[in-house]
């Protein structure tokens, strides 16, 4: 596969080849053009990738490398990355339907995470732990082998970069499993790996369907680790295969996000803010702020410019940079968001705008949703319960803090939430309050990969991000050293 072409062909083992199963379209949601036919993998691919990841983990021309040494491969790979990044973003929104302005912004995000855990990989420590006998102790952090990095949809070329850098960092291989519908630029990110010289069996892109491949990979013996990215019932699912092997697993699950403007906001800040949260990414973003939660005295007002804002919002094909809404990953999901909409009519929300499809017939061919704001629901409906994972908000109205609380975590969900206020000691009382991984003040939506993220409740188990991931995919193991001369007195 040359560098500039759409990847026809699966890596698995250190080679490119077609997969051993199901045939794979890849589909232009902006067109509903083909854009790629590939072979997804089979699960006696996981097999082999496996056992070829696990062989190259144990080859001297890996594990003998300092960690320096392994940190100039992912500065390498950081470099590649930017070096093709307009190539990179270009695929992924022809393959995932995202606007170019995010594309290019996940495939920036990319690089840096390489290079960040190049950074932390060549300033991690282990401890020498305080000596408490005639013995020294210490920890060293292992590679665990082969671990499975299992991602979803949304971001792929961000969340692929944020499993495989640590992953590689701490000297394991990996097994990556792209979802199903966009594995375009998890493969060309393969490509780049084996050019910036990491072994090339280290790293295998297995596509396919998450209950054959995704499941292949939880459950091989030789896989020692998966973090998962995905929806909160597959990770249930995962997580219980996970426990019957006794396997350390991360998952970064879904979300139903509160973002709350209290009475003293600046409202041109937070209605910017808070239609970025929701709208980007056509709502497909598990971090989306999906519930708005307003004074009841400003309700009327906050609605307003919400709508207003909405409607201005140009919805149209990634590709063109004016866009700011693209279509969404699928019809088929499209389709589900719609129906998630109508559902919503009935159980007696207010369409403030949207809820349908485009007239443009510009935009007929294409996988477009309008974004779209409802009110008129209690927190406790199905709509405010359950994640949608489109361009759809929900204006909630509440009367004090406590209220809020109360109505902000009655919620199975706790990935991520948003403040918009100009009092700093609220502020900080409501957000030590609120259940959720991650709270935006007067911001939404923005990442660092210097900061954990991480879920509560049914968002998630463990973090991702931060310096701590390289330790995160080690096993510690402790040793004394003794410095006794004489025998141990026990015996003698
Ligand atoms: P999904 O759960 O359907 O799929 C996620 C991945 O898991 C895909 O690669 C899929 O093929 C695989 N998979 C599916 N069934 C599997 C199984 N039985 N065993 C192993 N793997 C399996 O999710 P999706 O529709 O691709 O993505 C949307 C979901 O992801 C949303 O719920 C969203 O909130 C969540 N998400 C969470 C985060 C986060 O960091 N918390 C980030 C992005 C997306």
């Amino acid at each position: 596969m040359a560098s500039s072409e759409v990847p026809d062909e699966i890596h698995v083992a250190g080679r490119w080849r077609t997969g051993r199963g199901r045939p794979l379209g890849c589909v232009d949601p902006a067109t509903g053009e083909v854009i790629a036919e590939l072979t997804a993998a089979s699960p006696d691919d996981v097999d082999e990738a496996a056992r070829a990841g696990a062989a190259a983990t144990a080859e001297p021309e890996w594990r003998d490398l300092y960690p320096h040494q392994r940190a100039r491969l992912l500065t390498r790979v950081g470099d590649l990355v930017e070096q093709h990044a307009e190539e990179l973003a270009r695929l992924q929104t022809r393959n995932t339907g995202k606007a170019l302005a995010e594309t290019r912004a996940l495939v920036a995000s990319a690089a840096g995470t390489f290079r960040f855990y190049a950074a932390a990989l060549e300033t991690t420590e282990t401890p020498l732990t305080p000596q408490r006998g005639p013995y020294l102790t210490m920890g060293v952090a292992e590679p665990i082998g082969v671990v499975g990095a299992i991602t979803p949809w949304n971001s792929p070329i961000a969340s692929d970069a944020q499993k495989i850098a640590p992953a590689l960092a701490a000297g394991n291989a990996v097994l990556l499993k792209p979802a199903e519908a966009t594995p375009l630029v998890s493969l060309a990110l393969a490509r780049l790996l084996v050019d910036a010289g990491v072994p090339p069996a280290l790293v295998s892109v297995l596509p396919g369907r998450g209950s054959v491949v995704g499941e292949a990979i939880v459950r091989h013996p030789l896989v020692g680790k998966v973090s998962f990215t995905g929806g909160t019932d597959t990770g249930r699912l995962v997580g219980r295969l996970a426990a019957d092997k006794f396997m350390p697993l991360t998952s970064e699950l879904g979300g139903k996000s509160p973002t709350i403007v209290l009475p003293d906001a600046d409202l041109d800040q937070a209605v910017a803010g808070i239609l970025y949260g929701i709208f980007s990414s056509s709502g497909q973003s598990c971090i989306a702020g999906s519930r708005i939660f307003v004074p009841e005295q400003l309700h009327g007002e906050v609605v307003d410019r919400l709508v207003t804002a909405a409607q201005r919002l140009r919805v149209g094909p990634g590709t063109n940079p004016a866009s700011q809404v693209g279509p969404l990953v699928t019809f088929s999901h499209r389709d589900r968001v719609a129906a998630l909409v109508d559902r919503a009519r009935e159980e007696g929300a207010r369409v403030l705008c949207g809820g349908r499809v485009p007239d443009d017939p510009d935009l007929a061919a294409g996988a477009y949703y309008l974004p779209t704001l409802l009110d008129g629901l209690t927190n406790d409906s199905r709509t405010c319960q359950e994640e949608i994972f489109g361009p759809v908000g929900v204006v909630l109205p509440y009367r004090d803090e406590d209220d809020l609380i109360a109505q902000a975590n009655d919620t199975v969900f706790g990935l991520a939430c948003g403040l918009w206020t100009r009092d700093y000691r609220r502020a900080w009382r409501i957000a030590r309050r609120i259940d959720a991984g991650t709270v935006w003040i007067n911001t939404y939506k923005q990442f660092s990969i210097s900061t954990p993220f991480s879920g509560m409740k049914a968002s998630g188990v463990g973090t991702d991000k931060g310096r701590d991931a390289i330790l995160q995919h080690t096993r510690q193991k402790s040793i004394y050293w003794g410095l006794d001369e004489d025998p141990l007195p026990w015996a003698g």
